[in-house]
């Protein structure tokens, strides 16, 4: 294969973005706050109120009108707790107030309890000059009711789920889960649980998928293993093409005989792609199996984790509306030397260590306990060297889920 052949990361990613916009899902649904991590917002989300909903006191003190007060000490006329309807302000006093508790009309600053002394006959001594606003959290300080919160397509995490909360919202219009049919293809392969026979291998993809699939939203219908026969993957995909929005698949995309997945997308029509300049996971095919859409991954863990962390989780998360797909990553001064360019696009398992990327001793792509050690990837351009303190483009596995 030379290299002209192989397809660049970032058009492999717009490819498949662009198919992801034909299939985007249009329904939605309400989902309880307590249920609804990790998925996408299908409307924007209006405040309802202003926030907070009344000038409240940001600090344990004294609530007074500072217009109207000379320096002289002040009687307390009341008690305000968080959560009490409070008085309005009597003209002349102050009144004891504490955070949280609503500042009653009134009143214009507060000063904390730290600055004042109680005086003998009960009233209350400023030791500093008062402004007007003081500790006062003013109403609509964080928003105004009918301001748009969070727009639709915005992946819901704590902190969004917190926002709605905070609104009073016990459930959120979400986008309908992704159906995505996990399915891990090789002879090979045994379920943890059975007993190895000669030459198999307990199957470690589904595991890592199913997981990663569930934490971007996904409800993952496992389709079990699928052995190395082109008849028996036509059967298996035709079962699945109606109840699944994608089929996932790992193994089974490469050139060798055995690798029927790739063979059986090849006949129904062009894949979308074939050959990455990726490293690992150069054989990634993306095709259709009758209108459903199909992402074969290669099945060495640590190609499949490259190439769904890559190119396959901004799929399933455009299908689901979310705009940007795109991992933050950051520029990192890198401990290693990498003296031979490569002819692909490589991602390297690396931990930070004093501000650098050291690399996990064994880059091979069978290997997966590098995943677990490293904090993310290192990416080495095509054709690229560096010596150890250059520069190279670090994507934090957190940034990836
Ligand atoms: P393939 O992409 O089918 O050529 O598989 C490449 C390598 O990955 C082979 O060594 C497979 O045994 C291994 N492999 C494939 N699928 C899995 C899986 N689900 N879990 C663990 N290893 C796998
Ligand atoms: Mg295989």
């Amino acid at each position: 294969m030379n290299r002209s052949a192989l397809m660049p990361v970032e058009e492999a990613i717009a490819r498949l973005l662009e198919m992801a916009e034909a299939q985007r899902l249009q329904d939605s649904e309400p989902v309880l706050l307590s249920e609804a991590r990790q998925r996408v917002l299908a409307n924007d989300l209006l405040a309802t109120m202003d926030l907070p909903p009344w000038p409240n006191s940001a600090m344990d003190g004294y609530a007074l009108n500072v217009n109207d007060w000379h320096g002289e000490p002040l009687t307390v006329s009341q008690q305000i707790f968080a959560g009490r309807a409070p008085e309005a302000l009597r003209p002349g006093t102050c009144v004891r107030i504490f955070t949280g508790a609503p500042v009653p009309s009134g009143a214009n600053c507060v000063e904390m309890q730290e600055n004042t002394q109680v005086l003998d006959d009960g009233r209350v001594s400023f030791k500093q000059p008062l402004a007007m606003g003081d500790n006062i959290r003013p109403q609509g300080q964080e928003n105004r009711a009918g301001q748009v919160l969070l727009l639709a397509g915005k992946r819901l995490g704590p902190f969004e789920l917190a926002v709605a909360a905070a609104q009073g919202c016990t459930h959120v219009h979400v986008v309908r889960r992704p159906r995505v049919a996990l399915l891990s293809t090789g002879d090979e392969l045994v379920d943890p649980g059975t007993p190895l026979k000669p030459g198999s291998i307990y199957n470690s993809n589904r595991t890592l998928l199913s997981h990663w699939l569930s934490a971007l939203g996904c409800e993952v219908i496992d389709a079990g293993i699928l052995p190395d026969d082109a008849r028996q993957t036509r059967l298996k995909l035709e079962q699945l093409q109606h109840a699944a929005d994608l089929i996932l698949t790992t193994g089974g995309v490469s050139a060798g005989d055995a690798d029927c997945l790739g063979q059986v997308l090849r006949e129904c029509g062009k894949p979308l792609l074939w050959k990455l300049s990726i490293k690992p996971g150069k054989p990634l095919t993306v095709g259709h199996f009758g209108t459903v859409p199909v992402i074969g991954l290669p099945g060495n863990p640590t190609s499949t984790l490259v190439t769904f962390g890559l190119l396959a989780r901004p799929y399933v998360l455009r299908i689901q509306g979310v705009e940007d797909v795109t991992p933050l990553s950051f520029p990192i001064s890198v401990g290693f030397a990498w003296p031979k360019p490569g002819s692909r696009r490589e991602y390297l398992r690396a931990r930070l260590e004093a501000g650098r990327a050291v690399l996990y001793p064994n880059q091979s792509s069978g290997v997966l306990l590098g995943a677990s050690w490293a904090d993310g990837l290192v990416e080495i351009p095509e054709g690229c060297t560096l010596e150890v303190g250059d520069t190279a483009r670090f994507i934090p596995f957190s940034e990836l889920f």
